[in-house]
């Protein structure tokens, strides 16, 4: 079976390094490894609207962000198939069969969907389309025939409720749908990189990010005030890691080369921890080196948005094309969703002549 990518994110701000860390960087791993047949790379505007629906002018902009966001980063449309989710109608079909196999109790116990309700105060009044959002995400891995979806820890129970949806499906109307596999990162500081603020996950909706587009001067200052470790008040104090976010960051991000070229004085990461919980390491030296090994990063992203932001029109025709193609796609798996469910009246001849014979019959 040819193996297939499916992920993508909501339009709702521009793209930070918790993105980054958790799924960009192993996009653009996976699409230049050449192991899989089709990429689809998906621009969520309409999951977006379900939490902005008050918003769109909001979801309109960002999708060009995200969008510039991503080229920068090195997704290649060449490889991979850059779409907005809005623009494949295919997908809210099959969102509206899928919604059958799932129950209220179910959608109730995803905990990701549980926080988010909490983060926005929806607790008193659930606009649907939110709640119900897990199933749509179930139609956008499945229209695609995706076996493997990379993406944060936070999108755990998403891909858990596609898998029961996928097997439920396939069980009623026989083999017809493909069980995706989650690919979380490798690395575990990854899995949900904190905010600046070091409370919750990095997120666009709780403004603690460190954006890609981000200034050189901002990022900086960003990292100069992140939370580190409140009973570290002297440099000769013991210190924490536990929720210190600096080195979580530097677990995220830092390699052995970065201390060759910035701080030759320290073997690695695990030096650099031992002296801090000793004492005697002060913050702002971290953070001055997180500094330069972010800034290695994010330099060459910055470089080559400045390049795609020349030309924005180029960027709306490759969006374009791209949900061109994914709108085949998603078609072609429609049509077999609707014979599996024996809702394929006017194609399906075999039917009609069944009926046929029958009033022949009588
Ligand atoms: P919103 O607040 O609007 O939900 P978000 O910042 O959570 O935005 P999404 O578009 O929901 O971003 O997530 C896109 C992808 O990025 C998902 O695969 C998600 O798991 C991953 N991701 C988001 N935030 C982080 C993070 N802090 N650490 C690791 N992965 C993350
Ligand atoms: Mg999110």
């Amino acid at each position: 079976m040819d193996k297939i990518i499916l992920t993508g994110d909501r339009p709702t701000g521009r793209l930070h390094v918790g993105h980054y860390a958790g799924s960009i960087r192993r996009r653009v791993e996976l699409q230049n490894s050449g192991t899989f047949a089709k990429i689809f790379i998906m621009i969520a505007d309409a999951q977006a609207l379900t939490d902005n629906f008050e918003n769109p002018q909001k979801v309109r902009e960002n999708i060009i962000e995200v969008a510039l966001d991503y080229l920068s980063c090195g997704l290649d449309p060449a490889k991979s198939n850059l779409l907005i989710q809005s623009q494949i109608p295919e997908l809210t079909e099959l969102t509206f069969f899928y919604s059958n196999l799932v129950t209220v109790s179910r959608l109730q116990r995803n905990p990701t969907v549980k926080s988010e309700i909490q983060q926005r105060n929806f607790e008193a009044s659930i606009p649907v389309g939110f709640f119900t959002y897990p199933i749509s995400q179930a139609a956008d891995i499945t229209a695609f025939k995706a076996t493997t979806v990379p993406v944060g820890e936070d999108q755990l129970p998403m891909i858990e409720q596609t898998r029961e949806i996928v097997r439920k499906f396939n069980s009623i109307y026989g083999e017809t749908l493909v069980e995706p596999e989650v690919l979380l990162p490798e690395n575990e500081a990854c899995l949900r990189l904190p905010g600046t603020d070091g409370k919750q996950k990095m997120s666009k909706s709780l403004g603690n990010c460190i954006y890609l587009a981000d200034p050189e001067e901002e990022v900086k200052q960003k990292i100069m005030s992140m939370y580190t470790d409140p009973q570290h008040l002297r440099i000769s104090d013991p210190g924490h890691l536990e929720g210190n976010c600096v080195f979580t960051y530097l677990d995220a991000f830092s390699k052995p080369e970065h201390f060759a070229e910035y701080l030759p004085e320290y073997q690695g990461l695990d030096e650099l921890k031992a002296h801090y919980q000793r004492g005697g390491l002060g913050d702002v030296k971290i953070k001055k080196f997180l500094n330069q090994v972010l800034q290695e990063e994010l330099a060459p992203i910055r470089k080559k948005r400045a390049e795609y932001e020349k030309d924005i029109p180029a960027v709306y025709e490759i969006l374009r094309k791209g949900s061109e193609i994914a709108r085949e796609e998603a078609a072609r798996t429609l049509a077999e969703v609707k014979r599996a469910m024996k809702i394929d009246y006017f194609e399906n001849e075999e039917w009609i002549r069944s009926q046929c014979e029958k009033y022949d019959r009588a």
